[in-house]
């Protein structure tokens, strides 16, 4: 039996890796947390079973410790809980579904303790990458990608000497919006932003594709996990979403991972590694997907994708402040507060105030989440 824990198992991520455990059987999950779901997680104990469980505030904790009496199963809460749940002594891997930089902390005590990680947190990578990989790299850790287009990397890397690499393809689909003008785009709310294309995830990283924020959170994910320079990633928008990512290598050759939209098969990879195990679903049929099509991405009507590639060209703390920003300005326009354009002015205007700390440590990474919501809150509140 496979031993892992999961950060986050109620969310889109989570909840798929918890299918992949109900199909394959031979995966005991020894720990789950949630931020809110009370519900949810309580069925998810009941199903799986597992010794440890976190959810966030200690109110809802002590709620379900009452729901759950009749179980064999610690309840822990906040941040103490979450990392006492990445470093379970038995626990081989940590499926890091959590969305935000809440990741940051667990992830890195996960790594001290030798946990194998399946990285789908990607706001952990993108602030703290400097401090994370080579933790890894020191703790012989691996961390496997289960972004789609990591993954989609990963794969094509197989059997390959990455210093033939010549540049990373990343495919992007373009999200809800693709092709609309300034003018359009004034007047989109939050329902038409919720409605992707091909993939169906959670609300903030579904915000995130309709802006291109995703993208660029993508290439500086891509920089750390491939150890490349981001002038060597390229954004190709594909939007049927059946190539999921490229490797182009010094030879011209490319190497490309194609399959239907679904995250269970770069969830289940990071899970079984290098194993490839059956996985149900739909399969691409070429005759009746007829063309793929491609196109550059629009960096002038989404500018998320151009501020992620100065924040990481500009280094140390500035990728951090992209990423709170980000965080804050989706959290905003999702309550209504402000328009679709406004969260890259936020961005933009955040990063414009910022002083570079080079090469944060993990305090001042936090510190720099918390000093860039001030920024927003007090430009929100003009
Ligand atoms: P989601 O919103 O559906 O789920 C987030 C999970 O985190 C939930 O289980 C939630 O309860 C938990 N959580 C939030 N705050 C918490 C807290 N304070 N304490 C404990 N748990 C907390 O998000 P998602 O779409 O599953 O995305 C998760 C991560 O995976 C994100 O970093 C996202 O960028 C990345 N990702 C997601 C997809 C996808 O298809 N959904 C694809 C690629 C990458
Ligand atoms: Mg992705």
């Amino acid at each position: 039996m496979k031993k892992i824990a999961i950060l986050g198992s109620t969310g889109s991520i989570g909840t798929q890796t918890l299918e992949i455990v109900r199909e394959q059987k031979d995966i005991e999950v020894l720990g789950i947390s949630a931020g809110s779901n009370v519900k949810l997680l309580e069925q998810q104990i009941r199903e799986f079973k597992p010794r440890l469980a976190c959810i966030w505030t200690e109110a809802d904790a002590k709620d379900l410790r009452v729901r759950l009496k009749d179980l064999n199963v610690r309840i822990l809460s906040g941040m103490e809980g979450l990392i006492e749940l990445a470093v379970m002594e038995e626990v081989e891997i940590l499926v890091t579904a959590i969305v935000g930089m809440i990741g940051i902390r667990p992830t890195i005590a996960a790594i001290e303790h030798g946990k194998t990680i399946a990285l789908a947190n990607k706001e952990t990578l993108v602030t703290a990458g400097h401090i994370i990989m080579p933790l890894a790299k020191k703790n012989n850790v691996p961390i496997y990608p289960v972004d789609s287009e990591h993954s989609a990397i990963f794969q094509s890397l197989n059997g390959e000497n990455p210093k033939e690499i010549e540049k990373l393809l990343l495919t992007a689909s373009g999200g809800p919006f693709r092709g609309k003008t300034m003018e359009e785009l004034q007047h989109v709310g939050v329902k038409d932003a919720l409605k992707h294309p091909n993939w169906s995830m959670g609300r903030k990283i579904t915000i995130d594709s309709a802006t291109l924020v995703n993208k660029g959170l993508e290439v500086i994910e891509a920089k750390w996990l491939f150890d490349i320079e981001p002038e060597r990633i390229e954004v190709v928008v594909q939007p049927q979403s059946i190539i999921h990512s490229m490797v182009q290598y010094v030879d011209g050759g490319i190497m490309a991972q194609l399959g239907t939209p679904d995250m269970k098969l770069p969830i289940q990879y990071a899970l079984y590694y290098p194993e490839r195990r059956a996985l149900g679903g739909k399969r691409v049929n070429f005759f009746e997907l007829g063309q793929m099509t491609f196109e550059k991405p629009d960096t002038k009507n989404f500018r998320g994708l151009d501020l992620a590639y100065r924040a990481i060209t500009q280094g140390g703390s500035m990728p951090t402040v992209f990423n709170a920003a980000n965080e804050k300005a989706v959290a905003l326009f999702l309550d209504g507060k402000i328009r679709f354009l406004q969260i890259a002015e936020l961005i933009e205007t955040a990063m414009d105030a910022h002083k570079i700390i080079d090469a944060p440590d993990v305090t001042q990474i936090l510190e720099t989440e918390e000093a860039t919501y001030d920024v927003i809150s007090t430009q929100f509140l003009k």
